[in-house]
């Protein structure tokens, strides 16, 4: 296995919307013995003729700060470890927020591939927002829309060609 797309992201951003619109073949839910925090998805893609395989992360249990430090950043980063080339989901609607930036700074430690995918970008007046996560120091930002599937096929444009 090495063609691995890693979507993370705070939770509710949309990855699992994200997930399973790319996904035609989902594979069980692994890595949930803890039974509520360390879930990821597995499913099987292919986009302009390259098959890979793509990993949802989530379950988080929210509500705690210091969750954080524990089980998101273990589970999130057994997912960068596993991945050739990271999505790092965002939200325009609800902007650049303080757990964004704690994403950012753990995604930054692996020297792989981002891309930052800025999600819910429905309409021109929603991806207004967009301009901030460039504040989150990668180099491009994507918007799209997971619900609609607009700008879906210019990221996955991207992302193939490195895999
Ligand atoms: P996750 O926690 O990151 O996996 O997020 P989910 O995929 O569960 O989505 C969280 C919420 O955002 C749900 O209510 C989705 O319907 C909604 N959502 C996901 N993608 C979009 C989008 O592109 N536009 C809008 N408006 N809502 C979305
Ligand atoms: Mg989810």
């Amino acid at each position: 296995m090495s063609n691995i797309v890693a979507i993370v992201g705070r939770p509710n951003v949309g990855k699992s919307t994200f997930f399973n619109r790319l996904v035609e073949k989902k594979q069980a839910i692994m890595d949930n013995e803890s039974g509520v925090t360390r879930d990821r998805q597995y499913g099987e893609a292919e986009w302009n003729g390259k098959r890979f395989t793509v990993i949802d992360t989530g379950g988080y249990v929210t509500g705690s700060e210091d969750i954080f430090e524990s089980e998101i950043r273990k589970q999130v980063k057994e997912a960068l470890n596993e991945a050739s080339v990271i999505l790092f989901m965002v939200d325009c609607h609800a902007g650049l927020t303080g757990l964004d930036k704690d994403f950012a700074k753990i995604v930054r430690e692996i020297s792989k591939p981002v891309f930052v995918v800025a999600n819910k970008a429905d309409t021109a007046e929603k991806s207004y927002t967009m301009g901030e996560f460039y504040a989150l120091g990668f180099d491009e930002v994507y918007p799209i829309s997971s619900a609609s599937g607009s700008g879906t096929g210019e990221i996955l444009d991207e992302v193939v060609k490195i895999l």
